[in-house]
C-alpha cells in the first residue's frame, strides 16, 4: 500500500513540513535533510538513496533478533486477528500478557515474580520511581522520596525519567523535578584519573554512600542505575562497583532499581545486566530487546519485597496505561524471547562480542586517536582521544565523535557518538562474517577521522 503511494512524494519536504522528531535540532535537520529508512533485513538497513548500511546500533539498542523476521510478523498477525486489543485495568487480563509475565519471571533473577507492563522504557522507569515512593508511603515513611541517579545516566524522556537521569541538557529543558540528585558515574576511562579501575569503582560507589549520608537515609527512596550506562557512553563499571552499591543500599535501606532497558534480554551475554554484575535490585525496568523493537512494550519487574507490600498493603494503586499488557505486543515478545532462546542468542553474545572487540582492536586499536575499545557481550564503545597515554579528551568535546560517526555512515556502518565516544550494539544475530565486515568498515571510517583531525 505504501509502495503504491511512494511515487512522486518529496519525502524531505513533507517530513520537514510536518514531522517533529525526537532528540533533533530541527534547524540543522532542515538544512541537512533527513535520512529515509525504507526497509531492513538481518543486520542491514536500506535508505531511499539506495544505501545499504550495517546497523551497528540495532536501531536504538533494541533489534536483538535482527530485522525482517517473519516469525515475529506472524506472531503479531495471529494475535491481532484473535484479540487485537483489550485493556488490563479493572481485573481484566489476556492470554499473551499472562504468559509473558510468567516467562519474564522465569528468566529474571530469583524472587522477581511480578511484572507490570507499559509501552516504553520511560514509562517503565516512571512506574518504578513512582512505585518506590508508594512502597515507602505504604510502610509509613512518606518522607523517603529522594531518588539518587548518576551523571550521564539515561532513564528516558518523561519528566521523571529525565530528572532521574544525568543529562544536563534534559534537566535544563524541564527535566528537573525536585527530589532527584545525581552522583559520580563509574566511568573510569573519563573520570578515574590516576586510580586503578578497581579503586575507582569503590570510590564511585562510596560517592553514593556520601550522598545518602548528606541527604539522610530517612529521606532517600531509591538509587537507580543502568548496569552499564548506555546512552551516556557505554560506561562499564569496574567490578568493584556493583557489589559495593548492593552493600550500601542494603545498609541504608534504600531501594535499588536496575534500569535494564538496554542491558536486558541478552545484550551482555546474560539475560540481564543484573546477572552479569551480580546486582541485587528490588525493581528492574526493561523494554527494547523484549520485543526486539518490533512493537512497543516495556516491563517493570518487582521483587517479592516490593510486590508483597504493593499487593497486600497498598490497596488500589492508581497507576496504569491504556496499552499496559497489550496483547499483540505481548504475543510478539513471547515469540521474540523464544527466538532468543532457541537460537542461543543470549549466550552467543559473549563470544560474538569478544570477537567483535578483538577485530576492532586489530582494525583501529593502534590509531593514535583510539584510547580504548571496551565492551561486555554485544554492547561496547571506542574512546577517541587527543592523547592515548593520558586519556585526554579532544577540545570541544563531541566534534570528533560527530566526524567519526559521519565517516562510519559514509562507509556503510551505523554507529553512534556520545561526546567523543563511539558506541556499538549490533543485533545479537550478527554473524562472524558480518563482524569482520563491521571491523573493516570501522577501520576505513576511523582512519578517515584521524586524517581529518591529526
Ligand atoms: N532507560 C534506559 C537505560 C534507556 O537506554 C532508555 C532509552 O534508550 C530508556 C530508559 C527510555 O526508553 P524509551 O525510549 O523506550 O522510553
Amino acid at each position: 500500500m505504501l509502495d503504491d503511494l511512494n511515487h512522486g512524494i518529496d519525502w524531505q519536504a513533507l517530513d520537514a513540513a510536518h514531522h517533529f522528531h525526537p532528540f533533533t535540532d530541527h534547524k540543522e535537520l532542515h538544512e541537512q535533510g533527513v535520512r529515509l529508512i525504507t526497509s531492513a533485513e538481518g543486520v542491514y538497513l536500506h535508505d531511499s538513496n539506495g544505501n545499504k548500511i550495517m546497523d551497528g546500533m540495532a536501531g536504538l539498542w533494541c533489534v536483538a533478533a535482527g530485522y525482517g523476521r517473519q516469525d515475529l510478523v506472524e506472531a503479531a498477525t495471529k494475535q491481532m486477528s484473535k484479540l487485537a486489543y483489550y485493556n488490563t485495568f479493572f481485573k481484566t487480563t489476556n492470554e499473551p500478557a499472562v504468559l509473558l509475565a510468567q516467562k519474564i519471571s522465569q528468566i529474571a533473577p530469583e524472587g522477581f515474580e511480578h511484572v507490570f507492563f507499559a509501552c516504553s522504557g520511560s514509562e517503565a522507569v516512571d512506574s518504578a520511581l513512582r512505585t518506590a515512593r508508594v512502597y515507602w508511603q505504604t510502610l509509613g515513611k512518606p518522607e523517603k522520596k529522594i531518588i539518587i541517579g548518576r551523571e550521564y545516566g539515561y532513564h528516558g524522556s518523561t519528566t521523571l525519567g529525565a530528572s532521574a537521569g544525568g543529562m544536563k541538557d534534559m534537566h535544563r529543558q524541564g527535566g528537573d523535578m525536585p527530589n532527584f540528585v545525581q552522583v559520580l558515574p563509574p566511568y573510569w576511562y573519563g573520570k578515574g584519573g590516576q586510580m586503578s579501575p578497581e579503586e575507582f569503582g569503590l570510590y564511585a560507589a562510596k560517592e553514593v554512600e556520601k550522598k545518602i549520608l548528606e541527604l539522610g537515609a530517612e529521606n532517600v527512596a531509591a538509587f537507580i542505575g543502568e548496569p552499564i550506562q548506555g546512552a551516556g557512553g557505554v560506561l562499564i563499571p569496574p567490578e568493584t562497583y556493583w557489589p559495593e552499591i548492593n552493600r550500601i543500599c542494603k545498609q541504608y535501606d534504600i531501594l535499588l532499581i536496575a534500569d535494564e532497558v538496554i542491558c536486558g534480554y541478552g545484550r551482555t551475554g546474560k539475560w540481564f545486566g543484573t546477572d552479569y554484575f551480580g546486582i541485587k535490585p528490588d525493581m528492574m525496568t526493561t523494554a527494547k530487546g523484549l520485543t526486539s523493537g518490533y512493537l512497543p512494550l516495556s516491563a517493570m519487574l518487582m521483587n517479592n519485597r516490593v510486590a508483597d507490600v504493593l499487593i497486600n498493603e497498598t490497596g488500589e494503586y492508581y497507576h496504569g496505561f491504556t496499552y499496559s499488557g497489550h496483547p499483540v505486543s505481548c504475543a510478539v515478545a513471547l515469540k521474540n524471547l523464544e527466538i532468543l532462546e532457541n537460537e542461543k542468542l543470549v549466550e552467543g553474545a559473549t563470544a560474538k562480542g569478544a570477537l567483535l572487540r578483538e577485530k576492532l582492536n586489530e582494525a583501529v586499536g593502534d590509531l593514535p586517536i583510539v584510547g580504548e575499545v571496551r565492551g561486555v557481550g554485544l554492547i561496547g564503545a571506542i574512546e577517541l582521544t587527543a592523547d592515548k597515554r593520558t586519556r585526554k579528551f579532544f577540545e570541544k568535546n563531541g566534534r570528533v565523535g560527530a566526524i567519526c560517526r559521519d565517516h562510519c555512515i559514509r562507509n556503510g556502518l551505523m554507529m553512534r557518538a556520545t561526546r567523543d565516544t563511539m558506541l556499538f550494539s549490533p543485533p545479537l544475530t550478527i554473524t562472524e562474517a558480518e563482524i569482520e565486515l563491521f571491523a573493516a568498515m570501522a577501520k576505513k571510517a576511523f582512519e578517515a577521522t584521524y586524517a581529518d583531525v591529526r
